[in-house]
């Protein structure tokens, strides 16, 4: 390709919207531009891009046995109301309604679509087992559209399905998903990592997330020191503390705290340790108020309490009006001690090893010192409510855990039979016996990756592409070409002999000063340059720089090739 025939566009400001790094460098590159929140035009720059990362998932879907299909964006309403995620799906469900009043969504997943397409096209075991996956379009209605095309609205997801007809081989194909990620993930040149996950809104029971690895990742990945373990911060057990609660040695007191309603502000008033203060959270429960308490150096995790029985599946704090009503006073001041009974007290492990301790009076404006469970607070139940932070115990019990930042780049769960049951996806077993299918669901959010890439490899200058997926290989710049005629039959013979050689080359071809010839190629990330020159030309030489190195290297003309070819540049798609 020569710039002269492609629609370069690099900015040297930094857009004043744009939030992230990634997001400034996609705009500056001109790889991207905003159509609207969250809704992004790929350039023919950043669709190159886009198109070697899925040439990478295509290739390794194939590879591992999936069948690619494509399914519609468009999605009815009746097929959503089958799983009941019309209404649970909540607002990221974009509905849309037709002209003769039909609802429809546009498709932020495909679960139901390709449950709907196996129920009618598989009848027997024989079918199984059966991976089915596409390349398509999603739309969700974002809350925070932010990032660039990290968390965008409308985005391309690689989303695959499997159907078994038992656990096992449900077992064996996510493995087989997983391996295959792993290698997708290496291909694409990322540092990244494989972490236990929530199950979230899809549902099912084992989940894996791949994070990319970078400090600007949305989510806290925990990990062990001694060990392989690693999951997201939202699943991470909390493990309950090695030492029992020490006995009540303090009187319980009232003391006067006025306008004080943090922890931060109640124990600097009061001279403790945050660790030694109880934190109280009222949430909305399935029947009414539930307390929610853990240790005042600690934070709730909501994924962890949206799942205890007596909430309604999701995590809602109660308005301070609610609160006023219901135990009059603000959350500021709440605490376990005489808390009506009619509201549960759900205790974290750590927080339930805690004696003597600082909380709410229930009082506007007091606290309680000295409070101690069981003599002063009845504990309904015990539970693990918290976040992890790093110095605690890995949950396997081997070393300690570290706190990480990640992009979530994959997700693949096991299903089970979930959306079989309700959709009344089933086979004939061996036995002509009728069964709802195990299903398993692997996605892959292909545009973040380029975002989730760049995140990882960058500098002052701009991207630094791993050659896997750069745009071009090569830049090829030719110093003031337009003066010499020699130089452009040198750059022409050059660019020949490197296209015919299986690389991608951007020949620069502009009348430009070498400057910002130079700069465009490192802003838009090209991982290898090759600068021609008449003083080089005259010596037999031509000026070999690898974006990542801090020196050119002066290589002879007829060994540019095998040194390209040496540095194992070009990694050549597999079939
Ligand atoms: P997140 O927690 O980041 O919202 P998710 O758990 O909702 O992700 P999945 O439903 O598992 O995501 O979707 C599969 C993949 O699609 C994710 O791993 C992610 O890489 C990508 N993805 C999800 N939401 C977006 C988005 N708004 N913009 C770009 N990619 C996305
Ligand atoms: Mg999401």
């Amino acid at each position: 390709m020569r710039t002269s025939r492609f629609p370069l566009s690099t900015v040297k400001e930094t857009p004043a919207d744009a939030d992230t790094v990634s997001h400034q460098l996609m705009l500056r590159a001109g790889m991207i531009r905003k159509l609207a929140a969250g809704i992004y035009t790929w350039t023919p720059l950043g669709l190159r891009v886009l198109h070697n990362v899925e040439a990478i998932v295509r290739e390794e879907m194939n590879r591992a046995g999936a069948m690619e299909m494509l399914m519609p964006s468009i999605q009815p309403r009746e097929l959503w109301e089958e799983t009941g995620r019309w209404q649970k799906f909540g607002g990221e469900l974009l509905k849309i309604r037709d002209r003769k009043e039909q609802e429809y969504c546009y498709g932020p997943t495909h679960e139901e679509v390709v449950t709907d397409y196996a129920r009618a096209e598989l009848r027997s075991y024989r079918q199984l087992p059966i991976n089915l996956y596409q390349i398509q379009t999603k739309f969700r209605d974002e809350i925070r559209p932010r990032f660039g095309v990290m968390r965008a609205r409308e985005f391309l997801m690689k989303d695959a399905y499997s159907f078994h007809l038992s656990g096992e081989d449900l077992a064996r194909e996510y493995r087989n998903m997983y391996d295959t990620y792993t290698r997708i993930f290496t291909r694409c040149g990322l540092r990244f990592r494989a972490v236990r996950a929530d199950t979230g809104a899809i549902g099912g029971s084992t989940s894996h997330e791949f994070h990319v690895l970078a400090d600007s990742g949305e989510d806290a990945i925990a990990f062990s020191t001694g060990s392989d373990y690693a999951a997201n911060v939202e699943l991470a057990e909390a493990v309950a503390p090695a030492l029992p609660r020490p006995a009540p040695s303090a009187k319980l007191e009232r003391v006067a705290t006025p306008a004080q309603k943090t922890i931060e502000e109640v124990s600097a008033f009061l001279k403790v340790d945050p660790k030694h203060c109880i934190k109280t959270l009222i949430v909305r429960g399935s029947g009414g108020l539930v307390a929610l308490c853990v240790r005042g150096d600690h934070e709730i995790n909501e994924a962890k309490a949206a799942k205890l029985g007596e909430l309604p599946g999701e995590s809602v704090l109660a308005g301070e009006a609610e609160i006023l009503k219901a135990l009059g006073c603000t959350p500021g001041s709440i605490g376990p001690v005489g808390l009506p009974e009619s509201v549960p007290l759900i205790v974290d492990r750590a927080a339930a090893a805690v004696a003597d301790f600082v909380c709410g009076a229930n009082r506007e404006g007091s606290h309680y010192r000295g409070a101690n469970w069981l003599r002063d607070a009845q504990i309904t139940r015990i539970a693990d409510l918290r976040k992890v932070v790093e110095g605690d115990p890995s949950p396997d019990g081997k070393g300690v855990l570290k706190i990480a930042r990640g992009i979530e780049v994959g997700h693949v769960f096991q299903l089970g039979q979930q959306y079989a049951k309700a959709m009344h996806a089933t086979v004939l077993d061996e036995q002509g016996k009728t069964c709802a299918m195990h299903m398993g669901c692997y996605g892959i959010g292909v545009s973040r990756i380029v975002a989730a890439a760049i995140e990882q490899n960058h500098d002052a200058r701009g991207i630094i592409w791993p050659d896997a997926i750069a745009p071009f290989h090569i830049a090829l710049l030719p110093l003031n070409m337009h003066k010499s005629e020699k130089l452009q039959r040198a750059a022409e013979s050059l660019y020949g002999e490197l296209t015919a050689a299986g690389y991608q080359v951007l020949l620069d071809d502009r009348p430009l000063r070498p400057g910002p010839m130079f700069a465009d190629a490192e802003l838009i990330g090209i991982p290898h340059r090759v600068v021609l020159s008449e003083r080089g030309l005259d010596a037999g030489t031509v000026e070999y720089k690898g974006r990542n190195d801090t020196d050119n290297l002066d290589i002879a003309r007829g060994e540019l090739l095998q040194y390209l070819n040496a540095r194992g540049i070009l990694r050549k798609t597999r079939d």
